[in-house]
């Protein structure tokens, strides 16, 4: 739906833009070694950065998030320097499709809930030209966790995410790319509660200030299916984050 206005009405970057948590964010972490003050990290496709400022808290080295949407990166500057990260840390309106990094300059990519938006594949291959040899990449990614899902949540994904793949399949293509897996894990629905709470009551009051317009309703309506969706199907569905290291 190409209404930005309504749709950045939701989206205010006041909490996450997708479904994840600190404690998810802590768990993916955890899997990564070596990181040190003298470590590179990238966030690709920070949005407003909430897991970002959580990984500055959890070690020290420098790090670099990327998104596209100005206003997301000015209040994960903000929040970084409030907090004092602001020395170690770069913001930069840059596309993951369009990175002009020097090869291998990162012990960590790190990307929530946003590679989607190149698509898997092409994502861990673009993103694995910046990962130095031995490095790791973290990314979470909408997944089918087993084949022969239902019809009513088949057909809304194929509809919003055609290419959404078999968890199974992301591990092969993660081998195929020459990347080790170290592990994979389902986020738990609290994560998809995290990212929907805060949005529902920012749908709910979008509608009530544009009660007459078609669009809006049609916003409500898919936010609304989305999570009724996402509630109903967890044994098919959810959010899998990968971590892997380059071979
Ligand atoms: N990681 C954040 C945001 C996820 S939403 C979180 O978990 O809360 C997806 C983000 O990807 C949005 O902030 C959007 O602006 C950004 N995005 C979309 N296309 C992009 C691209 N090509 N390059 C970088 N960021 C992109």
């Amino acid at each position: 739906m190409e209404r930005w206005d309504l749709f950045f009405e939701i989206h205010t970057g006041e909490t996450r833009e997708g479904p994840g948590s600190i404690e998810t964010t802590r768990k993916a972490f955890s899997y990564i070694e070596g990181i040190d003050k003298n470590s590179a990290i990238l966030d690709a496709g920070c949005g407003p950065g909430w897991q970002t400022l959580e990984i500055a808290r959890l070690c020290p080295a420098r790090i670099t998030a990327i998104d596209l949407h100005q206003p997301f990166l000015d209040i994960l500057q903000k929040n970084a320097n409030i907090r004092g990260y602001g020395e170690r840390f770069t913001a930069r309106k840059l596309s993951m499709a369009e990175m002009d990094f020097p090869e291998e300059s990162f012990d960590l990519i790190w990307s929530e809930g946003a590679i989607y938006n190149m698509g898997f594949a092409e994502g861990i291959c673009e993103f694995r030209r910046f990962i130095k040899p031995g490095g790791y990449l973290a990314v979470s990614e909408a997944s089918w966790l087993k084949p022969g899902a239902p019809d009513e949540i088949r057909e809304f994904w194929d509809a919003e995410y055609p290419a959404m793949d078999l968890a199974g399949n992301c591990l092969k293509k993660l081998e195929a790319e020459g990347y080790e897996s170290i592990t994979h894990f389902t986020l738990p629905f609290t994560d998809w509660e995290e990212y929907f709470n805060p949005l529902k009551g920012r749908v709910e009051e979008m509608i009530r200030r544009h009660p007459d317009d078609p669009d809006a309703k049609k916003y409500y309506d898919m936010e609304r299916k989305e999570y009724y969706l996402c509630d109903k199907y967890q044994e098919w569905f959810g959010y899998v984050f990968y971590i892997a290291r380059k071979m």
